[in-house]
């Protein structure tokens, strides 16, 4: 079921694809609160991740639950129906091509979505920090090597 009027969801498609929305802010924000730093924003790889950790080759990507069709929260638009449906089955192609790309070639890929920003924004945060602490150690380790 549809629970946006129609403004609303045309505002929705409006948001989803621009950068520096909502929940992207909010991850920025906690992650800087966190003491989190080093990250760039919207990095030139492909697929442009919102948030990426370079040291780490760590790519964040902040996924709008309509837009990458959120298996909890996608509903499906009540108006122009396959035109929504096209975008969405495009978006997730997209979605995979751009995460085998970067694994293949050595980057790691976090996807969060937008929900996790407005329930469990805490340990989407230790998820993120785990990991460049993982890596972090490891480049340290690797170093020592030399
Ligand atoms: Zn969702």
């Amino acid at each position: 079921m549809d629970k946006l009027s129609k403004e609303q969801r045309s505002r929705l498609m409006a948001s989803v694809k621009g950068t520096n929305t909502k929940p992207e802010r909010k991850l920025r924000s906690s992650l800087w609160s966190a003491g989190m730093r080093g990250y760039r924003v919207n990095f030139r790889i492909k697929g442009k991740p919102d948030i990426y950790f370079p040291k780490c080759r760590l790519a964040i990507f902040v996924d709008g639950c309509f837009w990458h069709k959120c298996p909890i929260c996608y509903t499906k638009p009540k108006s122009n129906v396959s035109h929504w449906t096209r975008k969405v089955i495009e978006n997730q192609k997209r979605d995979k091509a751009v995460d085998s790309y970067l694994k293949s070639r050595g980057y790691k890929v976090i996807r969060v979505w937008e929900h996790d920003m407005r329930n469990s924004t805490d340990s989407v945060v230790t998820r993120i920090r785990t990991e460049v602490e993982d890596c972090r150690q490891r480049v340290a380790i690797a170093g020592k090597d030399h």
